[in-house]
């Protein structure tokens, strides 16, 4: 059985139909990839799972529907969320944002695997997180997941506008995360996705438009470019041209 297990989901903002029909399942182990061009539906996804919009459908963890609980319910029933912000308070030392989400209730807090996966935390523990750089934000983003236990962890673009050698971090850590706790990987790194996750479910104009294991839909470069808009086409003079290995790039929006 999956870990959770999303069906029909809807959510209408201001009259605008965001999400019509969304499908999904995250397995007990390892990374599922949610994928997508951009404004496919992906956050909406995710903030409606954590019952940050409104939404309709059915939304098990566990086998337990949670569409009628509330976001701070959801959170304590064992959901950690990296969200597409970072959402790490400028103004407070890193130790002050990782003090501040640890969940009473959820036993004690598991510093020693923050500090195992991410050193630097430790190090710059007195530092303003205003100060730090994008990947260490998202560091201090992921560990807050890692602090208390979580069942699930949601990670949302975490390495998005990251340079290559952070994003060959943070992916460490997520990979060392997964191993411990299931995760649901909002990413539109391609080559990240290959190496980290298992299953993948892909959104298209706020739709499941595919679901199936990861491996399969990346080694096949037709169904690449068709859903997620990479890969090779033709130009204009014939020839063709490499995809920049993220959807949307090269692709006219
Ligand atoms: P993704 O994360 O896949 O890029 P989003 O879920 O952020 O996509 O957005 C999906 C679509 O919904 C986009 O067209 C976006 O403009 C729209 N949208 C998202 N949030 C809101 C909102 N609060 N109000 C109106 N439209 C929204
Ligand atoms: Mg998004």
């Amino acid at each position: 059985m999956s870990l959770l297990t999303v069906r029909d989901l809807r959510v209408v903002i201001g009259g605008r139909h965001i999400l019509h029909d969304v499908d999904l399942d995250v397995p007990a182990h390892g990374v599922t990839a949610l994928l997508g061009r951009n404004g496919a539906g992906k956050t909406t996804t995710v903030r409606a799972i954590l019952g940050l919009v409104p939404r309709t459908g059915s939304v098990l963890l566990d086998g337990t529907e949670t569409t009628a609980l509330s976001t701070h319910a959801l959170v304590r029933r064992g959901i950690g969320y990296a969200p597409e912000d970072r959402g790490v308070f400028a103004a407070l030392t890193v130790t002050e944002n990782l003090r501040l989400a640890e969940r009473p209730g959820a036993g004690p807090p598991d510093y020693d695997t923050v500090y195992e996966l991410f050193p630097e935390l430790l190090r710059r523990g007195r530092q303003s997180a205003g100060t730090l750089s994008g990947g260490q934000q998202q560091m201090v983003a992921i560990a807050r997941t890692l602090l208390n236990g979580n069942r699930l962890i949601i990670a949302d673009e975490p390495t998005k506008g990251l340079s290559p050698k952070v994003v060959a971090e943070v992916a460490h850590a997520l990979e060392r995360a997964a191993g411990a706790v299931p995760v649901l990987l909002v990413e539109q790194n391609l080559a990240l996705v290959r190496r980290l996750a298992g299953t993948c479910v892909v959104l298209a104009d706020g739709r499941t438009v595919h679901r199936g294991p990861a491996p399969d839909l990346l080694s096949d470069p037709e169904a690449t470019r068709r859903l997620l808009g990479v890969g090779r086409r033709q130009t204009p003079a014939g020839t063709s041209s490499p995809g920049a290995g993220r959807p949307d790039a090269g692709e006219e929006r």
